[in-house]
């Protein structure tokens, strides 16, 4: 046999030095599949991009060895890419659990017809190539979250998606310690371990608790109405909410697309029990203690209903002191300011808001150092790579398998581009994959990096624009130079500067070779000399025209 059909090799495409866009490849033998294909969401470093989704030259240039898809579950940062890769995956079984493949098909919407997509339910196995992936129960903020164990020829990769240990999960489902104890008996290869919250000490709560929180809160505001706020994919947190307002006689007005789809979702896949008669359609005659308004927005997201109502643009729903409204959510890293933005904007309007998480109105769903640590202990895994994190994540989850008695020599730290050959005599870097970012504005952008370093660019130190005109035969400017800037402090001697730039750029043309563009382009470099000097990198848009 071939030295490379020994080797399992995993190429990490996404996930991996950040949070989001999660993406792996793993390789045995000729046959290769994908574990996730999500999405990540622009922060201020790409302003005005849709999403940020995984390079895929890669997959793109292996595509004829690709088997399948498998997804761990159904948020964003892991099925969120599918939809802009289409038509690379059009003839690819795609494996998910019935939220997951529900979810993944109303992002679809049309295009789901072009896919592949299958069903399978936890405890599940499917055979892609030669490679065997059997999919885990794991508890998780949404249903149908699974940890993967990948057998191939050459030993197991076993991945852990996102996870917790709830021991009182809300549907009572908890994650599979016992088979995933098995698993780890027979032999793990190479495990990659989520590492989101291996900063937080001990255990995370149990999404239990929160209910128990909400419940207060009915209790303590029986003449108000309701808004809770909340991730509409977390429907665990949506079912408790529905069945309290059912056990205290409230009906349920939701506000928001995807609070209603996954609504839909869910309950057609049994992963959400909707009680008879509970949501209704809208507010109506309904006095402010018989309803409860289930919103998505906490995080502030801008079109959101809860931004829309801190607003007073949520044409149905008037926020006002007859209101107490509940985020049920921590920001996310980053979103912090457009999240208290919208606390502000509430309580001008004269709202009760309970937003933190000393309230007990938010629960993770991602495992906390000791859960990691049980983790690890369960699949005692040769090698081990940590995940679905920030390098400093990553270097922490990395620090708790050594104490958990992984060899220090097993343990790689992985970068996106990067890709091993792992053996049982061994662990390989080989050479990078292209991988990156890619960036979507309405569609996915070629050369989106540079639309960003613009925009970026014009945000800092504006922009300038140089109308001249050029006698082409002489090679000479004909007239006065105009300069006008947008964002941009135009003094008069630097503007003089500027015109003298411009000739000087003109003149430096060869006067034999030079067009009009070719003009443009000695200007636009004259001119940007001028501002190397002082550290300013002004958008510089050079306008010549023939005389
Ligand atoms: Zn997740
Ligand atoms: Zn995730």
């Amino acid at each position: 046999m071939a030295k490379t059909q020994q080797k399992v090799t995993v190429t990490f495409l996404g996930g991996v030095g950040e949070v989001g866009k999660n993406m792996t490849a793993i390789e045995c033998a000729g046959d290769m599949i994908i574990v996730d294909c999500g999405v990540a969401f622009p922060k201020e470093d790409s302003p005005g991009m849709d999403a940020i989704i995984p390079d895929i030259t890669y997959i793109k240039e292996n595509i004829k060895k690709l088997r399948g898809v498998v997804l761990t579950h159904g948020h964003e940062d892991h099925i969120g890419a599918i939809p802009y890769y289409t038509d690379v995956l059009k003839n690819v079984p795609i494996y998910g659990t019935a939220l997951t493949i529900g979810l993944l098909k109303r992002k679809l919407e049309k295009n789901a017809k072009k896919c592949n997509l299958n069903v399978i339910a936890a405890g599940d196995s499917v055979t892609l190539g030669n490679i065997n992936v059997e999919f885990i129960k794991v508890v998780h903020s949404m249903g149908g979250a699974c940890a993967l164990s990948i057998k191939t020829k050459c030993g197991t990769v076993f991945v852990t998606g996102d996870f917790k240990m709830d021991n009182t999960p809300i549907d009572g489902k908890k994650t599979d310690v016992g088979r995933i104890a098995e698993i780890g008996a027979k032999g793990v290869l190479l495990m990659l371990g989520e590492s989101t919250n291996v900063e937080r000490k001990g255990s995370s709560t149990s999404e239990k608790v929160v209910g128990q929180s909400l419940e207060n809160i009915f209790l303590a505001n029986t003449k108000k109405r309701l808004i809770i706020a909340c991730f509409a994919s977390s429907n665990y947190r949506v079912q408790q909410v529905l069945t309290l307002a059912h056990k205290y006689n409230r009906k349920v007005v939701l506000a928001g697309k995807s609070m209603k789809a996954i609504v839909d979702v869910a309950s057609a896949c049994g992963e959400l029990h909707v009680p008879k008669g509970v949501i209704v359609d809208s507010v109506g005659k309904l006095l402010p203690h018989e309803t409860l308004v289930l919103a998505t927005g906490s995080q502030g997201e801008p079109l959101s209903a809860l931004k829309k109502m801190s607003k007073g643009e949520f044409n149905k729903i008037n926020v006002g002191s007859d209101d107490v409204v509940v985020l049920s959510s921590s920001p996310i890293p980053g979103n912090e300011k457009s999240v208290y933005d919208v606390i502000n904007d509430l309580f001008r309007k004269g709202a009760d808001v309970i937003y933190d998480s000393m309230n007990d109105i938010h629960v993770s769903g991602h495992a906390y150092e000791e859960e990691l640590k049980l983790m690890l202990t369960l699949v005692q895994p040769e090698y081990f790579m940590p995940v679905h994190g920030e390098y400093r994540h990553q270097f922490k989850h990395a620090q708790i398998a050594k104490a958990i008695g992984v060899n220090s020599k097993n343990i790689v730290i992985p970068n996106i581009g990067e890709s091993f050959g792992v053996t049982s005599k061994g662990i390989r870097k080989h050479s990078n994959v292209q991988a990156g970012n890619m960036y979507v504005d309405g569609v996915v952008l070629e050369d989106g990096q540079s639309l960003v370093n613009d925009r970026l660019s014009l945000a800092e130190y504006g922009m300038l624009v140089v109308l001249a005109a050029v006698d082409l035969e002489r090679g000479v400017i004909v007239g006065d130079v105009d300069v006008v800037a947008r964002g941009f402090n135009l003094t008069e001697d630097v503007e003089k500067a500027i015109r003298l730039a411009v000739v000087e750029g003109v003149n430096g043309a060869d006067l034999d070779k030079a067009d009009i563009d070719e003009y443009a382009r000695y200007v636009k470099k004259s001119v940007r000399k001028l501002f190397y000097r002082e550290r300013q990198f002004p958008i510089i848009i050079p306008v010549i025209v023939k005389d």
